[in-house]
């Protein structure tokens, strides 16, 4: 079944888009920010917050990332009144360029969530750019505590990291890392991974920081769940993270049930394309999901 699955999600690639879009559809809020303000307001009816993503990375001229740093800054404004913040690649705002202008794109942007009194989220994207992520971040930081980064838990590196950054501001969402690493610098165990990221939480939590957990891990989400409990750590020190469409069975409804913050990154915008393509790679289960649900219909 694997097997015909991948080859099933390669022929998906080489389609019309046309044909691809019912399946990307589950993945992203879809092309425009009208309907990413739609399934916004869905998933916050359902009780669930959001932080809201343009799709694309590694923009390849400063007036890319000036298209993109303006389309933030007016997302922010469209959001306004809703439970969501806004989650951005520094590559997609210049950062393979010049990490200058990265940077300076970020503050801009960030001045307008002050402004807006909202939450500004840097993903972190492959090693090359860690520590310039790192330094951007603490410049953001600098300027309004509303603002937080990723570390990924499959770098060797993360632990010490934690513990260079903790404060009462350190706001820090952990994942396992989507980019293919080099040995030296990262774990390929999947296991250990799991481990790392269960050390990791729990050093952000019994430090003095703020923890994002985005996994779709459910027995890694159930182990943390119960030392969250056992440690009797409070509800504003932590939140879960899922990508929005990755089916979770019933676990998310479980977590908000218990009173936990569970939030949807919702990615929207004119390369879907590829990013569902990669998600169906991920998961080429959600594909009989999505036919079986075409046929219901
Ligand atoms: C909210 C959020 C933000 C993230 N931000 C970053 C970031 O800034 N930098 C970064 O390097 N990585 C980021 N990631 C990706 C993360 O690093 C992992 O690669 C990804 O979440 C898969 O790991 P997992 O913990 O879900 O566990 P896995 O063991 O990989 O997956 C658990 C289960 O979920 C399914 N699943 C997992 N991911 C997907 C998917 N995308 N599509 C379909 N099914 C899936 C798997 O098939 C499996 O059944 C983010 C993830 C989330 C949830």
């Amino acid at each position: 079944m694997n097997l015909i699955n991948s080859i099933l999600v390669k022929f998906l690639s080489y389609l019309p888009k046309w044909i691809v879009k019912p399946f990307a559809a589950p993945y992203v809020a879809g092309v425009s920010v009208d309907d990413t303000v739609k399934t916004v307001k869905a998933l916050n009816e359902k009780g669930f917050l959001t932080t809201v993503d343009i799709l694309g990375e590694h923009v390849q001229s400063p007036e890319e990332s000036f298209k993109i740093r303006d389309e933030y800054i007016n997302l922010y404004d469209r959001i306004k009144g809703l439970d969501a913040n806004i989650s951005l690649k520094p590559t997609h705002l210049g950062m393979e360029i010049d990490p200058s202008l990265a940077e300076n794109n970020l503050l801009n942007i960030l001045k307008k969530a002050k402004e807006n009194n909202n939450f500004m989220r840097i993903d972190m994207e492959n090693s090359p750019y860690t520590d310039a992520t790192i330094r951007i971040y603490k410049k953001c930081l600098g300027e309004y505590d509303k603002v937080g980064m990723v570390l990924q838990s499959y770098l060797k590196r993360t632990a010490q990291d934690i513990i260079n950054l903790d404060s009462d501001k350190f706001n820090c969402r952990i994942c396992k890392g989507i980019y293919r690493e080099e040995e030296e610098i990262a774990y390929y165990d999947k296991e250990i991974i799991r481990e790392q990221f269960f050390n990791d939480v729990k050093a952000i939590l019994t430090g003095k920081g703020y923890v994002a957990i985005a996994t779709h891990d459910i027995s890694l989400i159930n182990k943390i769940e119960n030392w969250i409990v056992e440690n009797k750590i409070p509800l504003d020190r932590f939140e879960f993270q899922v990508l929005y469409g990755v089916p979770m069975g019933n676990k998310l409804q479980q977590l908000l049930d218990k009173g936990f913050k569970v939030r949807n990154y919702v990615p929207f915008g004119e390369a879907w394309f590829d990013y569902s393509i990669r998600r169906l790679k991920e998961n080429p289960n959600i594909m009989w999901y999505v036919l079986g649900n075409m046929f219901k219909k």
